[in-house]
């Protein structure tokens, strides 16, 4: 085994915890002493002592999508230590969904107006007569103002959204 080039300079994980990183260190490969933030986080948020019970759980082939996973979590729950990264995966959940209706909302007023059956979406006409409709409503998503603002997404939290 010839894996010396971390034994003279210490892992993050090493030179936080102040011990010898040995040749066989566990945290060597994935906390490299460029990233020390990398490991700080992780060991406020998890220990490091579970992080290292994690890492000889896992397949070795595995370990570096865990330490990845385990430093994102760990960086979003110094972030928001109450939601942690669930509040950024549920806001980018409500997202999908609020896109989702938008999408199927356009689409249905696209096939009213290549069938010719119904007057031209507000959105396209500007000087249509609902212009009130398509000014409402605006949470950033300027590029695609929403045609659906009958059904009102107020309880959305969108001041959330734009402080992450
Ligand atoms: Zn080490």
């Amino acid at each position: 085994m010839a894996s010396s080039s971390y034994t003279n300079s210490p892992c993050a994980a090493c030179k936080f915890l102040r011990r010898k990183c040995l040749a066989d260190c566990i945290f060597a490969p994935y906390f490299p002493p460029e990233e020390p933030t990398k490991f700080a986080n992780v060991h406020k948020i998890f220990g490091a002592s579970n992080v290292s019970k994690l890492l000889n759980e896992v397949q070795p082939h595995q370990r570096e999508d865990a330490v990845n996973s385990l430093a994102y979590e760990a960086e979003a729950r110094m972030k928001d230590p109450v939601y942690g990264c669930v509040g950024a995966i549920s806001v980018l959940q409500r997202q999908v969904i609020r896109l989702q209706k938008e999408l199927d909302a356009t689409n249905a007023d696209l096939v009213r107006y290549a069938s010719g059956s119904a007057r031209p979406p507000s959105q396209y006409g500007r000087r249509a007569t609902t212009a009130s409709v398509s000014t409402r409503h605006h949470s950033g998503l300027s590029f695609l103002s929403p045609l659906s603002s009958s059904h009102h997404d107020s309880t959305y939290c969108h001041d959330k959204e734009e402080g992450n």
